[in-house]
């Protein structure tokens, strides 16, 4: 959820960032459907998402829910302002001096006959009257669709030329990645009608009532109805039935299968992580989220004080080698030093370090605190 929109912005209706899913499983928004209904959604969030929307909200200008502006830490400032920058040089190449104006983090609607269809919201727009940039910022570090091929950019292309002056000639659009760099495609006029064409048929298919669920890994991977999908619960038999393991095509069938069935339980230990970790009272025997380790940490505007303070037992070189100040390069170089391991090590690291250190519980997670009870079976 982004900070400054309600949770129900996209209405209940299909939306641009589902895009790919929606083409490869026409079954799935129905599905999704009922799952919400059910209270059985899956990947309602993930640490990786959060992140991802702290860095739009900041990256759009917004403010958090107190009004204040966003703060990020270290590894999301980078990312942002990584991300930042490729997104301003792209403008200057494209637009040159030109005057734009320029949108940010704007859902648009699809609309037919006065009725809403679809939508999609893209992250920032640049456009003069004749030619429209959208830039869609990827946080993760997963490879995404480049350009010429993401039907989420594609809908976003019909969606800006519908809502832009009708003078507009192009959408530039561009998918913009840390690891993975800049992807660009172009929507002229007859590329904007087919496009068009593809996001009209593809919603058809969605309303089928009769509309088939097609499961596979890229389809499946972030579906919220893989919890409740009776397409890929049919996949486990159909392992059962496998005798020996099948080479070539069949091998990479079962894989797929393999992959798909994985997705769903981890969504199964997602579902209950999510009902402890929201409701205290809720009663799973055996089962409780368990805190996760203690993180050291050295902030930034302490490096200068931490160099200093290790000088007395560590070489300017030895201290520099810790790539990043990482706490954990810097402890073996004194342990070197030192001849001490282990606890005797971690205490006297602490101990120099004492007040530049910062201790973050890892995320807790869903584990089984008891030993299952044994069941003795009866043979007839
Ligand atoms: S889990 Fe897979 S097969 Fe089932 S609805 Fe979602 S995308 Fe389709």
């Amino acid at each position: 959820m982004r900070m400054t929109e309600p949770p129900d912005e996209r209405e209940g209706l299909p939306s641009a960032s589902n895009w790919r899913r929606y083409e490869l499983c026409a079954g799935s928004w129905q599905l999704e459907g009922e799952a919400k209904q059910l209270g059985q959604s899956a990947h309602e969030t993930s640490p990786a998402a959060r992140r991802g929307e702290l860095i739009h909200s900041y990256l759009a200008g917004e403010v958090d829910e107190d009004g204040t502006e966003i703060k990020l830490d270290d590894s999301e400032q980078q990312t942002a302002d990584f991300l930042q920058e490729r997104a301003t040089d792209q403008v200057h190449r494209i637009f040159g001096d030109e005057a734009t104006l320029e949108l940010a983090e704007k859902r648009l609607w699809l609309t037919v006959n006065g009725q809403r269809l679809a939508s999609g919201r893209f992250d920032r727009c640049v456009y003069t009257p004749s030619v429209a940039l959208v830039q869609d910022f990827k946080t993760g570090w997963a490879e995404p669709d480049p350009a010429e091929q993401n039907s989420q950019m594609k809908v976003l292309a019909v969606l800006v030329a519908l809502h832009l002056p009708r003078t507009m000639r192009k959408v530039v659009i561009q998918v913009i990645s840390g690891p993975f760099g800049v992807s660009e495609a172009i929507y002229d006029y007859p590329a904007l009608a087919k496009a068009y064409d593809d996001v009209l048929a593809t919603l058809r298919a969605l309303q089928d009532p009769m509309a088939p669920l097609s499961p596979s890994p890229e389809a499946c991977r972030y579906c919220p109805a893989i919890n409740v999908c009776q397409a890929v619960k049919s996949l486990a038999p159909a392992m059962r039935e496998v005798e020996a393991l099948p080479d070539g095509e069949l091998g990479a069938e079962l894989l797929d299968s393999v992959e798909i069935l994985q997705k769903r339980l981890d969504s199964i230990r997602e579902h209950y992580a999510r009902r402890l970790t929201a409701d205290p009272a809720y009663d799973l025997p055996g089962y409780a989220m368990v805190p996760g380790a203690i993180r050291r940490e050295i902030k930034s505007e302490h490096w200068e004080a931490v160099r200093q303070r290790l000088a007395e037992w560590l070489d300017l070189s030895e201290i520099e080698a810790a790539s990043n100040y990482r706490l954990m390069d810097l402890e073996r170089a004194l342990g070197k030093k030192l001849k001490i391991r282990g606890k005797e090590l971690k205490e006297r690291m602490n101990a120099i370090l004492q007040g530049l250190v910062e201790e973050k519980p890892n995320a807790a997670s869903l584990k089984r605190i008891s030993k299952p009870k044994l069941v003795t079976l009866e043979l007839p």
